[in-house]
Protein backbone atom coordinates (compact mmCIF):
# COMPACT_ATOMS: atom_id res chain seq x y z
CA UNK A 1 0.00 0.00 0.00
CA UNK A 2 0.92 3.72 -0.42
CA UNK A 3 2.39 4.86 2.90
CA UNK A 4 0.29 7.54 2.84
CA UNK A 5 -3.09 5.47 3.40
CA UNK A 6 -4.21 5.04 6.51
CA UNK A 7 -3.97 2.40 9.14
CA UNK A 8 -7.15 1.72 11.67
CA UNK A 9 -6.37 -0.66 14.78
CA UNK A 10 -9.08 -1.57 16.53
CA UNK A 11 -8.07 -2.31 20.23
CA UNK A 12 -6.18 -0.40 22.41
CA UNK A 13 -4.22 -3.17 24.51
CA UNK A 14 -0.87 -3.93 24.72
CA UNK A 15 -0.69 -4.91 21.05
CA UNK A 16 -2.74 -2.20 19.65
CA UNK A 17 -0.94 0.84 21.66
CA UNK A 18 2.51 -1.22 20.60
CA UNK A 19 1.16 -1.51 17.09
CA UNK A 20 0.45 2.19 16.85
CA UNK A 21 3.84 3.69 17.61
CA UNK A 22 5.74 0.87 15.91
CA UNK A 23 3.80 1.49 12.53
CA UNK A 24 5.40 5.07 12.74
CA UNK A 25 8.76 4.31 13.88
CA UNK A 26 8.79 1.74 10.96
CA UNK A 27 8.45 4.88 8.48
CA UNK A 28 4.58 5.07 7.89
CA UNK A 29 3.59 8.43 6.87
CA UNK A 30 0.02 8.27 6.56
CA UNK A 31 -2.62 8.64 9.33
CA UNK A 32 -3.03 5.77 12.33
CA UNK A 33 -5.80 5.30 13.99
CA UNK A 34 -6.17 4.09 17.61
CA UNK A 35 -9.79 2.77 18.17
CA UNK A 36 -10.45 1.01 21.79
CA UNK A 37 -13.96 0.74 23.17
CA UNK A 38 -12.44 1.17 27.01
CA UNK A 39 -12.35 5.04 27.81
CA UNK A 40 -8.31 6.68 28.31
CA UNK A 41 -5.21 6.10 27.21
CA UNK A 42 -3.90 1.98 26.63
CA UNK A 43 -2.97 1.18 30.03
CA UNK A 44 -0.71 -2.18 31.41
CA UNK A 45 -3.05 -5.02 32.91
CA UNK A 46 -0.77 -7.01 34.57
CA UNK A 47 -0.78 -4.26 37.55
CA UNK A 48 -4.43 -5.31 38.05
CA UNK A 49 -4.34 -8.19 39.94
CA UNK A 50 -1.18 -6.41 41.88
CA UNK A 51 0.19 -3.34 42.60
CA UNK A 52 -2.63 -1.31 41.52
CA UNK A 53 -5.25 -3.63 42.96
CA UNK A 54 -3.32 -3.16 46.65
CA UNK A 55 -3.68 0.74 45.91
CA UNK A 56 0.25 0.99 45.66
CA UNK A 57 0.04 2.38 42.11
CA UNK A 58 -1.49 5.77 40.28
CA UNK A 59 -2.96 5.26 37.40
CA UNK A 60 -0.94 7.36 35.29
CA UNK A 61 1.88 5.29 36.70
CA UNK A 62 -0.15 1.78 35.06
CA UNK A 63 -0.50 3.88 31.45
CA UNK A 64 1.20 2.02 28.38
CA UNK A 65 2.84 5.26 27.05
CA UNK A 66 2.76 9.14 28.22
CA UNK A 67 0.32 10.90 25.46
CA UNK A 68 3.05 13.00 24.47
CA UNK A 69 4.14 9.62 22.56
CA UNK A 70 1.43 9.30 20.88
CA UNK A 71 1.09 13.12 20.02
CA UNK A 72 4.83 12.78 18.89
CA UNK A 73 3.90 10.19 16.46
CA UNK A 74 0.99 11.32 15.41
CA UNK A 75 -1.22 8.44 16.06
CA UNK A 76 -5.07 9.60 16.78
CA UNK A 77 -6.70 8.32 19.71
CA UNK A 78 -10.22 6.98 19.76
CA UNK A 79 -11.28 5.69 22.74
CA UNK A 80 -14.73 5.04 24.00
CA UNK A 81 -15.13 3.54 20.40
CA UNK A 82 -16.16 -0.34 19.59
CA UNK A 83 -16.20 -1.75 16.31
CA UNK A 84 -19.01 -3.90 15.58
CA UNK A 85 -18.34 -4.99 11.88
CA UNK A 86 -15.46 -5.20 9.17
CA UNK A 87 -16.33 -4.87 5.77
CA UNK A 88 -13.56 -5.95 3.77
CA UNK A 89 -15.06 -4.80 0.00
CA UNK A 90 -15.59 -1.57 0.43
CA UNK A 91 -12.24 -1.43 3.34
CA UNK A 92 -14.54 0.17 6.07
CA UNK A 93 -14.83 -0.91 9.52
CA UNK A 94 -18.47 0.26 11.04
CA UNK A 95 -18.53 1.76 14.58
CA UNK A 96 -21.31 1.08 17.22
CA UNK A 97 -22.70 4.86 16.80
CA UNK A 98 -23.49 3.77 13.07
CA UNK A 99 -20.79 5.68 11.43
CA UNK A 100 -18.30 3.88 9.03
CA UNK A 101 -14.73 5.06 8.73
CA UNK A 102 -12.07 3.88 5.48
CA UNK A 103 -8.62 1.99 5.85
CA UNK A 104 -5.89 1.30 3.79
CA UNK A 105 -5.04 -1.41 6.44
CA UNK A 106 -6.93 -2.79 9.26
CA UNK A 107 -4.84 -4.06 12.35
CA UNK A 108 -7.24 -6.07 14.78
CA UNK A 109 -5.77 -6.38 18.37
CA UNK A 110 -8.88 -7.10 20.08
CA UNK A 111 -7.88 -9.30 23.10
CA UNK A 112 -9.57 -11.53 24.98
CA UNK A 113 -11.83 -11.29 27.67
CA UNK A 114 -13.10 -13.34 30.79
CA UNK A 115 -14.36 -16.79 30.25
CA UNK A 116 -17.69 -16.21 31.80
CA UNK A 117 -18.21 -18.64 35.03
CA UNK A 118 -21.86 -20.46 35.74
CA UNK A 119 -23.76 -19.53 38.11
CA UNK A 120 -26.01 -22.43 39.28
CA UNK A 121 -29.13 -20.92 41.35
CA UNK A 122 -28.93 -17.17 40.30
CA UNK A 123 -31.72 -15.88 38.61
CA UNK A 124 -30.46 -12.62 37.47
CA UNK A 125 -26.53 -12.47 37.37
CA UNK A 126 -26.31 -8.86 36.17
CA UNK A 127 -28.20 -7.91 39.02
CA UNK A 128 -25.28 -8.56 41.46
CA UNK A 129 -22.54 -5.95 42.38
CA UNK A 130 -20.36 -7.98 44.75
CA UNK A 131 -19.47 -10.51 41.75
CA UNK A 132 -16.85 -9.83 39.31
CA UNK A 133 -13.98 -10.67 36.72
CA UNK A 134 -10.92 -8.91 36.28
CA UNK A 135 -10.07 -7.83 33.25
CA UNK A 136 -10.23 -3.84 33.17
CA UNK A 137 -9.32 -0.91 35.03
CA UNK A 138 -13.50 -0.50 35.44
CA UNK A 139 -13.63 -4.26 36.83
CA UNK A 140 -10.78 -2.99 39.56
CA UNK A 141 -12.91 0.45 40.23
CA UNK A 142 -16.09 -2.30 41.18
CA UNK A 143 -13.72 -4.56 43.11
CA UNK A 144 -12.04 -1.96 45.43
CA UNK A 145 -15.42 -0.99 47.60
CA UNK A 146 -15.58 -3.80 49.25
CA UNK A 147 -11.88 -4.91 48.94
CA UNK A 148 -11.41 -3.88 52.25
CA UNK A 149 -9.58 -5.60 55.22
CA UNK A 150 -11.79 -8.04 56.99
CA UNK A 151 -14.42 -8.45 54.26
CA UNK A 152 -14.70 -12.10 53.26
CA UNK A 153 -13.66 -12.55 49.30
CA UNK A 154 -14.19 -15.34 47.50
CA UNK A 155 -12.42 -16.17 44.63
CA UNK A 156 -12.83 -19.31 41.54
CA UNK A 157 -10.33 -20.29 39.91
CA UNK A 158 -6.86 -20.92 41.30
CA UNK A 159 -4.80 -20.00 38.18
CA UNK A 160 -2.65 -16.62 37.81
CA UNK A 161 -5.35 -14.04 38.33
CA UNK A 162 -6.76 -16.22 40.89
CA UNK A 163 -3.73 -16.79 42.82
CA UNK A 164 -2.66 -12.92 42.37
CA UNK A 165 -5.71 -11.37 43.69
CA UNK A 166 -5.58 -13.94 46.91
CA UNK A 167 -1.65 -12.24 47.53
CA UNK A 168 -2.87 -8.92 47.25
CA UNK A 169 -6.02 -9.35 49.01
CA UNK A 170 -4.28 -11.33 52.11
CA UNK A 171 -1.99 -8.52 51.99
CA UNK A 172 -4.71 -5.70 52.47
CA UNK A 173 -6.27 -7.44 55.47
CA UNK A 174 -9.06 -9.71 53.56
CA UNK A 175 -10.30 -13.23 54.28
CA UNK A 176 -10.12 -14.97 51.33
CA UNK A 177 -11.41 -18.59 50.03
CA UNK A 178 -9.95 -19.87 46.31
CA UNK A 179 -12.05 -22.35 45.46
CA UNK A 180 -10.04 -24.81 42.38
CA UNK A 181 -12.07 -26.80 40.46
CA UNK A 182 -8.92 -29.15 39.53
CA UNK A 183 -7.01 -31.48 41.92
CA UNK A 184 -4.11 -28.60 41.61
CA UNK A 185 -3.32 -24.96 41.22
CA UNK A 186 -1.91 -23.91 38.02
CA UNK A 187 -2.65 -26.94 36.18
CA UNK A 188 -2.75 -25.76 32.91
CA UNK A 189 1.08 -24.13 33.45
CA UNK A 190 3.24 -25.98 35.87
CA UNK A 191 3.92 -29.42 36.81
CA UNK A 192 2.52 -30.86 40.73
CA UNK A 193 5.75 -29.92 42.07
CA UNK A 194 5.30 -26.00 41.19
CA UNK A 195 1.90 -26.21 42.03
CA UNK A 196 2.61 -27.73 45.60
CA UNK A 197 4.77 -24.78 46.27
CA UNK A 198 2.66 -22.33 45.16
CA UNK A 199 -0.17 -24.19 47.23
CA UNK A 200 1.87 -24.66 50.24
CA UNK A 201 3.04 -20.56 50.37
CA UNK A 202 -0.58 -19.57 49.89
CA UNK A 203 -1.96 -21.73 52.74
CA UNK A 204 1.26 -20.92 54.55
CA UNK A 205 -0.31 -16.80 54.01
CA UNK A 206 -3.63 -17.62 55.66
CA UNK A 207 -5.54 -18.67 52.29
CA UNK A 208 -8.04 -21.27 52.49
CA UNK A 209 -7.48 -23.40 49.55
CA UNK A 210 -9.64 -25.39 48.34
CA UNK A 211 -8.52 -28.03 45.26
CA UNK A 212 -11.08 -30.24 43.01
CA UNK A 213 -13.75 -27.67 44.47
CA UNK A 214 -16.57 -28.67 42.94
CA UNK A 215 -19.55 -25.36 43.46
CA UNK A 216 -22.83 -26.88 43.47
CA UNK A 217 -25.20 -23.63 44.12
CA UNK A 218 -24.56 -20.22 44.85
CA UNK A 219 -26.58 -17.73 47.58
CA UNK A 220 -28.08 -14.68 46.84
CA UNK A 221 -29.08 -11.68 49.28
CA UNK A 222 -32.87 -10.98 49.30
CA UNK A 223 -32.92 -8.40 47.12
CA UNK A 224 -31.10 -10.34 44.28
CA UNK A 225 -27.78 -8.28 44.10
CA UNK A 226 -25.61 -9.84 45.79
CA UNK A 227 -23.84 -13.05 46.35
CA UNK A 228 -23.86 -14.10 50.19
CA UNK A 229 -21.84 -17.37 49.21
CA UNK A 230 -21.27 -20.88 47.54
CA UNK A 231 -22.22 -24.47 48.40
CA UNK A 232 -20.24 -27.01 47.62
CA UNK A 233 -21.00 -30.16 46.11
CA UNK A 234 -19.36 -32.06 49.86
CA UNK A 235 -21.86 -29.81 51.52
CA UNK A 236 -19.01 -27.09 52.77
CA UNK A 237 -20.89 -23.62 53.06
CA UNK A 238 -18.43 -20.53 52.06
CA UNK A 239 -19.49 -17.23 53.45
CA UNK A 240 -18.86 -14.12 50.93
CA UNK A 241 -18.83 -10.35 50.74
CA UNK A 242 -17.12 -10.35 47.64
CA UNK A 243 -16.61 -12.89 44.58
CA UNK A 244 -14.02 -12.66 41.88
CA UNK A 245 -14.10 -15.03 39.09
CA UNK A 246 -10.86 -15.52 37.37
CA UNK A 247 -11.42 -18.94 35.21
CA UNK A 248 -9.38 -18.34 32.15
CA UNK A 249 -10.28 -16.26 28.97
CA UNK A 250 -11.12 -16.51 25.62
CA UNK A 251 -10.40 -14.90 22.53
CA UNK A 252 -12.46 -12.11 21.10
CA UNK A 253 -12.29 -13.15 17.59
CA UNK A 254 -15.99 -12.70 16.54
CA UNK A 255 -15.52 -9.36 15.03
CA UNK A 256 -12.70 -11.17 12.61
CA UNK A 257 -15.22 -14.17 11.90
CA UNK A 258 -18.02 -11.99 11.22
CA UNK A 259 -16.30 -10.93 8.58
CA UNK A 260 -14.95 -14.14 6.77
CA UNK A 261 -11.43 -14.18 8.26
CA UNK A 262 -9.86 -17.50 9.09
CA UNK A 263 -10.52 -18.20 12.61
CA UNK A 264 -9.00 -21.06 14.51
CA UNK A 265 -8.66 -20.56 18.49
CA UNK A 266 -7.87 -17.15 17.50
CA UNK A 267 -7.57 -15.33 14.51
CA UNK A 268 -5.46 -17.16 12.19
CA UNK A 269 -2.21 -15.47 11.76
CA UNK A 270 1.05 -16.53 9.67
CA UNK A 271 4.74 -15.81 11.32
CA UNK A 272 4.53 -11.86 10.01
CA UNK A 273 1.28 -11.05 11.63
CA UNK A 274 -0.88 -11.71 8.23
CA UNK A 275 -4.41 -13.05 9.06
CA UNK A 276 -6.24 -14.68 5.60
CA UNK A 277 -7.21 -10.59 4.09
CA UNK A 278 -3.75 -9.10 2.82
CA UNK A 279 -4.97 -5.84 3.79
CA UNK A 280 -5.55 -6.88 7.49
CA UNK A 281 -2.86 -7.85 10.30
CA UNK A 282 -4.06 -9.38 13.92
CA UNK A 283 -1.69 -9.29 16.58
CA UNK A 284 -2.19 -10.11 20.75
CA UNK A 285 -4.17 -12.46 22.29
CA UNK A 286 -6.79 -12.42 20.06
CA UNK A 287 -4.65 -14.63 17.74
CA UNK A 288 -3.19 -18.20 16.79
CA UNK A 289 0.41 -18.09 15.00
CA UNK A 290 2.09 -20.93 13.86
CA UNK A 291 5.49 -21.38 16.55
CA UNK A 292 8.21 -23.35 14.55
CA UNK A 293 9.88 -24.00 18.17
CA UNK A 294 6.84 -26.24 18.87
CA UNK A 295 5.76 -27.40 15.50
CA UNK A 296 2.27 -26.27 15.67
CA UNK A 297 -0.12 -23.02 16.14
CA UNK A 298 -0.53 -21.47 19.42
CA UNK A 299 -2.38 -18.67 20.77
CA UNK A 300 -0.73 -17.02 23.82
CA UNK A 301 -2.15 -14.44 26.53
CA UNK A 302 1.05 -12.66 27.86
CA UNK A 303 2.32 -9.11 27.24
CA UNK A 304 5.39 -10.26 25.68
CA UNK A 305 3.67 -11.91 23.12
CA UNK A 306 1.49 -8.87 22.11
CA UNK A 307 4.20 -6.30 22.37
CA UNK A 308 6.52 -8.63 20.24
CA UNK A 309 3.63 -9.89 17.94
CA UNK A 310 2.52 -6.04 17.25
CA UNK A 311 5.80 -5.00 16.16
CA UNK A 312 5.81 -7.33 13.41
CA UNK A 313 2.29 -6.63 12.52
CA UNK A 314 4.01 -2.97 12.26
CA UNK A 315 6.49 -4.10 10.13
CA UNK A 316 4.55 -6.35 7.74
CA UNK A 317 1.90 -3.08 7.60
CA UNK A 318 4.83 -1.18 6.57
CA UNK A 319 6.50 -3.59 3.80
CA UNK A 320 8.80 -4.48 5.70
CA UNK A 321 7.68 -8.16 6.78
CA UNK A 322 9.47 -9.83 9.74
CA UNK A 323 8.93 -12.82 11.55
CA UNK A 324 7.60 -13.08 14.64
CA UNK A 325 9.50 -16.48 16.15
CA UNK A 326 10.23 -15.50 19.99
CA UNK A 327 9.79 -17.91 22.43
CA UNK A 328 6.90 -17.63 24.93
CA UNK A 329 7.79 -16.10 28.00
CA UNK A 330 5.39 -15.20 31.16
CA UNK A 331 5.81 -13.69 34.86
CA UNK A 332 3.62 -13.60 37.95
CA UNK A 333 3.73 -11.73 41.02
CA UNK A 334 2.70 -13.27 44.56
CA UNK A 335 3.62 -12.04 47.58
CA UNK A 336 7.53 -11.42 47.65
CA UNK A 337 8.42 -14.32 45.04
CA UNK A 338 8.38 -13.85 41.21
CA UNK A 339 7.48 -16.87 39.05
CA UNK A 340 8.93 -16.65 35.25
CA UNK A 341 8.09 -18.70 32.83
CA UNK A 342 9.98 -19.42 29.47
CA UNK A 343 8.46 -21.88 27.03
CA UNK A 344 5.63 -24.19 27.05
CA UNK A 345 5.79 -27.53 29.09
CA UNK A 346 2.98 -29.40 27.15
CA UNK A 347 4.10 -33.31 26.44
CA UNK A 348 7.15 -32.87 28.85
CA UNK A 349 9.03 -36.28 29.70
CA UNK A 350 10.09 -34.80 32.81
CA UNK A 351 10.53 -32.28 35.50
CA UNK A 352 13.77 -32.04 36.95
CA UNK A 353 14.28 -29.64 40.33
CA UNK A 354 17.04 -27.01 40.92
CA UNK A 355 17.50 -25.70 44.26
CA UNK A 356 15.25 -25.78 47.12
CA UNK A 357 11.57 -24.56 47.25
CA UNK A 358 11.40 -24.42 50.91
CA UNK A 359 14.01 -21.73 50.57
CA UNK A 360 12.03 -20.00 48.31
CA UNK A 361 14.02 -19.98 45.26
CA UNK A 362 14.52 -23.09 42.93
CA UNK A 363 13.74 -23.69 39.13
CA UNK A 364 11.94 -26.71 37.31
CA UNK A 365 13.16 -27.56 33.95
CA UNK A 366 10.34 -29.30 31.73
CA UNK A 367 12.29 -31.97 29.36
CA UNK A 368 12.32 -33.94 26.63
CA UNK A 369 14.13 -35.55 23.96
CA UNK A 370 17.45 -34.19 26.13
CA UNK A 371 16.03 -30.65 25.67
CA UNK A 372 14.45 -28.25 27.99
CA UNK A 373 11.06 -27.29 26.50
CA UNK A 374 10.19 -25.35 29.05
CA UNK A 375 11.19 -23.71 32.81
CA UNK A 376 9.39 -22.38 35.26
CA UNK A 377 12.13 -20.12 37.81
CA UNK A 378 11.03 -18.66 41.30
CA UNK A 379 13.30 -16.11 42.60
CA UNK A 380 16.15 -16.66 40.11
CA UNK A 381 16.46 -14.29 37.24
CA UNK A 382 20.41 -15.57 36.29
CA UNK A 383 18.45 -18.46 35.93
CA UNK A 384 15.67 -17.74 34.06
CA UNK A 385 17.72 -15.83 30.97
CA UNK A 386 20.18 -19.23 30.49
CA UNK A 387 16.96 -20.75 30.55
CA UNK A 388 15.38 -18.76 27.92
CA UNK A 389 18.17 -19.86 25.56
CA UNK A 390 17.95 -23.55 26.82
CA UNK A 391 14.45 -23.30 25.31
CA UNK A 392 15.51 -21.11 22.84
CA UNK A 393 18.10 -23.04 21.18
CA UNK A 394 17.22 -26.43 22.02
CA UNK A 395 20.79 -26.82 23.64
CA UNK A 396 21.21 -30.62 25.07
CA UNK A 397 21.87 -31.05 28.78
CA UNK A 398 21.34 -33.90 30.83
CA UNK A 399 18.95 -33.94 34.00
CA UNK A 400 21.98 -34.29 36.24
CA UNK A 401 23.71 -31.44 35.21
CA UNK A 402 20.52 -29.08 35.63
CA UNK A 403 19.35 -30.23 38.90
CA UNK A 404 23.70 -30.00 40.28
CA UNK A 405 22.88 -26.11 41.71
CA UNK A 406 26.86 -25.81 42.54
CA UNK A 407 27.03 -26.01 38.49
CA UNK A 408 26.59 -22.67 37.30
CA UNK A 409 23.64 -22.83 34.31
CA UNK A 410 25.29 -20.60 32.71
CA UNK A 411 28.12 -23.15 32.21
CA UNK A 412 25.95 -25.38 29.86
CA UNK A 413 25.60 -22.64 27.52
CA UNK A 414 28.22 -22.71 24.61
CA UNK A 415 31.05 -20.60 25.02
CA UNK A 416 30.73 -17.16 23.27
C1 LIG B 1 -5.39 -8.96 35.76
C2 LIG B 1 -4.43 -9.40 34.69
C3 LIG B 1 -3.11 -9.69 35.01
C4 LIG B 1 -2.21 -10.09 34.03
N1 LIG B 1 -0.92 -10.33 34.37
C5 LIG B 1 -0.02 -10.65 33.41
C6 LIG B 1 1.36 -10.82 33.73
O1 LIG B 1 1.77 -10.72 34.89
N2 LIG B 1 2.23 -11.09 32.71
C7 LIG B 1 1.82 -11.19 31.42
O2 LIG B 1 2.64 -11.44 30.51
N3 LIG B 1 0.50 -11.07 31.09
C8 LIG B 1 -0.42 -10.78 32.05
N4 LIG B 1 -1.74 -10.63 31.73
C9 LIG B 1 -2.17 -10.89 30.33
C10 LIG B 1 -1.93 -9.67 29.46
O3 LIG B 1 -2.44 -8.52 30.09
C11 LIG B 1 -2.58 -9.88 28.10
O4 LIG B 1 -1.93 -10.97 27.48
C12 LIG B 1 -2.45 -8.63 27.25
O5 LIG B 1 -3.23 -7.60 27.81
C13 LIG B 1 -2.88 -8.90 25.82
O6 LIG B 1 -2.83 -7.69 25.12
P1 LIG B 1 -3.83 -7.45 23.88
O7 LIG B 1 -3.53 -6.08 23.39
O8 LIG B 1 -3.78 -8.59 22.96
O9 LIG B 1 -5.29 -7.48 24.52
P2 LIG B 1 -5.96 -6.52 25.56
O10 LIG B 1 -4.97 -5.96 26.49
O11 LIG B 1 -7.11 -7.30 26.10
O12 LIG B 1 -6.53 -5.31 24.68
C14 LIG B 1 -7.56 -5.47 23.75
C15 LIG B 1 -8.38 -4.20 23.76
O13 LIG B 1 -9.26 -4.22 22.63
C16 LIG B 1 -10.54 -3.76 23.04
N5 LIG B 1 -11.54 -4.24 22.07
C17 LIG B 1 -11.96 -5.51 21.90
N6 LIG B 1 -12.88 -5.57 20.90
C18 LIG B 1 -13.02 -4.31 20.44
C19 LIG B 1 -13.85 -3.72 19.44
N7 LIG B 1 -14.68 -4.45 18.70
N8 LIG B 1 -13.77 -2.38 19.23
C20 LIG B 1 -12.91 -1.62 19.96
N9 LIG B 1 -12.11 -2.12 20.96
C21 LIG B 1 -12.18 -3.46 21.17
C22 LIG B 1 -10.67 -4.36 24.43
O14 LIG B 1 -11.67 -3.75 25.19
C23 LIG B 1 -9.26 -4.06 24.98
O15 LIG B 1 -9.19 -2.77 25.50
C24 LIG B 1 -2.66 -10.23 32.69
C25 LIG B 1 -4.00 -9.97 32.37
C26 LIG B 1 -4.88 -9.56 33.35
C27 LIG B 1 -6.31 -9.27 32.99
Amino acid sequence: MSDQQNIIIVGAGHAGGELALAARQNGHAGPILLLGDEPGLPYQRPPLSKAYLAGDMAVEAIQLKPRANFDKAEVQLLPGRRVVAIRREQKRVELSDGSQLEYGRLALATGSRPRPLPLAGVAAPERLQNFHYLRTLADVEKIRSRFVAGARLLIVGGGYIGLEVAATAIKRGLRVTVLEAAPRVLVRVTAPEVSEFYAGVHRAAGVDLRTSADIAAWSVGADGSTLTGASLADGTQIEADLVVAGIGVLPNTELAEAAGLAVDNGVTVDECARTSDPDIVAAGDCTSHPSALYGRRIRLESVPNALEQARAAAATLCGKPKAYASVPWFWSDQYDLKLQMVGLNQGYERCVLRGDPAARSFAAFYMKDGVVIAADTVGRMQDFLVAKRLVAERLPVTAAQLADDALPLKSLLPAA
